[in-house]
């Protein structure tokens, strides 16, 4: 997935959820994303993008959710808010009972575990 991809599914999304801010995607070698809600950029993690399409996809999707409201916390909310943008997308994610995070993604393409 290139930059460009990365970002118009950034975009996308934040128009999707009615953001009035398009967060910039910053494509870093680092062990998770991460929103800076305060400066409008998200961090994308190589490896997600290494992983698969569907991953990839998924943290775009999550990162932009925390844009909501100035800066959304997981919580009910936020996973409400995720599984709709998600399902904007065509896709669907399992989430462990304690955590917000994916452990698997599912796409038209089959299960991506995480
Ligand atoms: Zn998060």
């Amino acid at each position: 997935m290139s930059p460009q991809e990365i970002q118009s599914i950034a975009d996308l999304t934040a128009k999707f959820l009615g953001l009035t801010i398009r967060p910039k995607a910053i494509i870093k070698e680092t062990s998770r994303g991460y929103a800076w809600t305060d400066k409008g950029w998200f961090t994308m993690p190589q490896w997600a993008i290494d992983h698969s399409e569907e991953c990839a996809m998924y943290i775009i999707i999550h990162e932009i959710c925390h844009f909501l409201n100035g800066g959304l916390d997981h919580g009910t909310e936020f996973a409400s808010v995720e599984d709709r943008a998600l399902e904007f997308w065509n896709l669907k994610i399992e989430r462990t009972k304690k955590n917000v995070y994916a452990k698997k993604i599912i796409s038209k393409r089959g299960v991506f575990s995480i």
